[in-house]
Parts: C-alpha cells; structure tokens; sequence
C-alpha cells in the first residue's frame, strides 16, 4: 500500500463572525489537560474564533476522549446541558471544525455521518445492531492491493468501515 497522506491541512474558515483580527493561527495548542482553556486553544490555532458556542460543543465533544458523535448526538447533549444551540448551528460548527481538520468525518451509510475526535490515521468497525462506530485498533491493517488512481490526482486517504452484525 502506498503511503497514505493524512488529509489535515488547516484551511482558515471565512467564519460568519469573523471580523475579528485571528490572532495566533497557526500556533500549537498546547493542551494543559483543562478542557476549556484546551477547546480555546484548539480554536484559536486553527484560526476559529472561540465563540460562545463552539466553546460549548468544542467542550462538549473533546472534553470526554476519543468519540464518535452524530450531529444528533451532540444536539441532544447540547440540550441536555442546557446549551442553546440549533441543530443547524450544532452541523455548522461540525462542519467548520472538520475543516479545521480538528474533527475526521465518517460516512457509514448514505444518512449517517459520524464526526470522530481522533484525527489520527484509524479504521472502524461499525455495529449494524447499535449504529456505533468502533475503532479498530490495528495499525497494520491494510489493503492487499490499492486501485489504480486517474491520471492528476492522488490517494487523500483510505477509510475502511468493516461492518459487524450479531451472529444469529
Ligand atoms: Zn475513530
């Protein structure tokens, strides 16, 4: 398998409240272990301006380790810790922090797309029964044999969803 660049490059999002001067992109975060001072940090060295509620769900997703989240899972736990945030806000601020390569999409079904806190080069197991998404801890998983890639365009990276179901 030929070497597989990891897609994390940091694209500085034109944010709807941006007007702000973005003070210290492309700095480290350094993570100091409390979660909101490291959710800030995150934001700000990908250029984010830590807002009200990306703090929040930045708190609400990083703060607990490595997680698999729909965009209804964290509205529910939004809501549930009294954050008041919409659905619509909750898929914006996903989707900014994906393109702040802070979160890796994981589409599993056409429907079902689940944002994982691990950046880092990883496969999954999906559980058909549940409709959880598991790591799988394997790093010499691999592809017997990569397709031919057209002419122009290079292999971004490789995602494997090995799909489980309960033996009957
Ligand atoms: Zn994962």
């Amino acid at each position: 398998m030929p070497d597989v660049e990891i897609e994390n490059s940091l694209k500085v999002l034109r944010d709807d409240d941006s007007d702000l001067p973005i003070g210290g992109h492309g700095r480290q975060a350094a993570l100091t272990g409390c979660p909101w001072h490291d959710v800030n940090e995150m934001l700000q060295s990908v250029g984010l301006r830590p807002t009200r509620q990306r703090m929040a769900l930045g708190w609400l997703l990083f703060g607990k380790g490595a997680r698999h989240l729909t965009a209804e899972m964290l509205y529910e736990e939004a809501t549930n810790a009294k954050v008041p945030v919409s659905l619509a806000t909750v898929y914006n601020t996903l989707n900014q922090l994906t393109d702040a390569g802070l979160l890796r999409q994981v589409s599993v079904d056409g429907t079902k797309t689940y944002f994982d806190t691990n950046v880092t080069a990883h496969h999954h197991f999906y559980l058909e029964n549940s409709h959880e998404l598991v790591d799988i801890h394997d790093p010499h998983l691999m592809l017997q044999k990569m397709p031919e890639v057209p002419e122009g365009y290079e292999v971004s990276r490789v995602d494997m969803v090995v799909r489980l179901r309960k033996k009957r």
